[in-house]
């Protein structure tokens, strides 16, 4: 059995344990493990949106576009080229991860005359199976769901055996929301691309917890919300990428004046600029960017390796001490660390109940419907004792209910 002054030697030895000194710490007594929902803010976005409010909005006013026209592609590159492995002029920030699911599932459809099925699996995130189902819905469209497991997650074999020449589109998660099952990104791209059609990413759960090789994997199209683990903040925007070979050959389907070839001539038809920014629509929201800008830094600034081993090291302790000391919890996720995102998930049927009292008793995690508990630690700034301290009292809360 592990001991509290295990875990505080853990911290000892943490390389990364400097890093939590730069997050805005909220509530000392709270011990927050639900970086999966939504990471704490950074000292720098405080400083950064004061600066942005002062400087570029209330002295520059308007002129102040001068530089904000293209900062969704230098946040773009940013990202792409510190957690993404994207080269730039890939990745652009916009819009939500819905929206832009939408837009490149259509663009690639459209890409593919000829072939009717979008694939997605039937554990994937809600809003990615509803963006398949609306285009199935509104378009000469099948929607093909995958059986996954609900532990697991999606297996290779599984999807290969569904698609056939009529697939154009498959679209899935790198982590999986619950189970947190990591993909094989070039094992998928491959098996996708003998089926002769597109692969989107989805890669809300995986983005700055998980190494990624988009362009080294061989990936087509992705996209991903910036409010998990990137910190980002509440509704902060989505990013989507797009393989440069692919950029003028695809088009999507909301046509802006963003997207626009001499955006400000204001022309007479629509005429998509070649590159990533023909994948934009409107005005791109410069405050919230500006927002999601440090969460990005300091994980780039940690290091995507170090990140991922102190990641596995909080999750592997939180599978450990639940074993030791709660063996009424039943693993809902892959155990092999290689298999598993940054989250960890355990079913148990008053799931819910011990959410609800362990936020009464200043921890928070997730629950997720029926009966899952998530925890998705963020490395940077949660220490092991915080894991052993929480773990102890869902102990002492599984004996009184029990
Ligand atoms: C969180 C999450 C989203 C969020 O979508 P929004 O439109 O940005 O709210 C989408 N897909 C997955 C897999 C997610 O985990």
């Amino acid at each position: 059995m592990i001991d509290r002054s295990e875990a505080v030697l853990l911290d000892e030895r943490d390389p990364l344990a400097a890093f939590r000194d730069r997050y805005i710490a909220g509530d000392p007594g709270l011990i927050y493990l639900d970086d999966s929902s939504l990471a704490r803010p950074l000292k720098a976005t405080r400083r950064l949106l004061g600066q942005v409010l002062e400087d570029e909005w209330a002295g520059g006013l308007v002129r102040s576009w001068t530089h904000w026209i293209d900062l969704a592609q230098r946040m773009g590159d940013r990202l792409g080229d510190g957690l993404l492995g994207a080269a730039p002029g890939q990745v652009v920030f916009c819009d939500s991860t819905t929206v832009n699911l939408y837009k490149l599932s259509m663009a690639a459809l459209t890409a593919k005359p000829g072939r009717r099925v979008i694939v997605t699996d039937d554990g994937n995130f809600a809003t990615d199976r509803y963006v398949a189902e609306g285009i199935a819905a509104r378009t000469d469209t099948e929607l093909r769901l995958v059986r996954s497991d609900p532990d697991t997650g999606v297996d290779l074999r599984v999807l290969r055996d569904a698609l056939d020449d009529d697939v154009a589109v498959v679209s899935l998660s790198l982590v999986g929301y619950r189970s947190g099952a990591l993909l094989d990104m070039a094992a998928v791209n491959d098996i996708v691309h003998r089926a002769g059609a597109y692969m989107i990413w989805d890669l809300s759960h995986a983005a700055g917890v998980v190494p990624i090789d988009l362009d080294g994997s061989g990936a087509d199209l992705a996209v991903g919300c910036t409010y998990k683990y990137l910190g980002g903040g509440p509704g902060a925007p989505a990013y989507l990428y797009v393989r440069r070979e692919l950029q003028e050959t695809l088009r999507q389907p909301i046509w802006g004046w963003f997207g626009q070839r001499d955006q400000f001539t204001m022309g007479p038809g629509y005429d998509p600029v070649p590159g990533i920014e023909r994948f934009l629509c409107g005005c791109p929201p410069i405050i919230s960017m500006t927002a999601a800008q440090p969460g990005i830094d300091v994980l780039a600034e940690a290091g995507i390796g170090a990140v991922r081993a102190k990641s596995l090291r909080l999750t592997e302790l939180i599978l450990e001490l639940a074993a030791d000391r709660l063996p009424e919890l039943r693993p809902a996720s892959p155990v092999e660390g290689s298999l598993r995102g940054a989250h960890v998930t355990f079913e148990h049927p008053q799931a819910r109940r011990m959410v609800a009292e362990l936020a009464d008793r200043q921890v928070v995690i997730d629950h997720l419907e029926p009966s899952r508990l998530r925890f998705g630690p963020g490395p940077l700034f949660t220490r092991y004792v915080d894991v052993w301290d929480a773990l102890d009292r869902l102990h002492a809360i599984a004996k009184e209910i029990s």
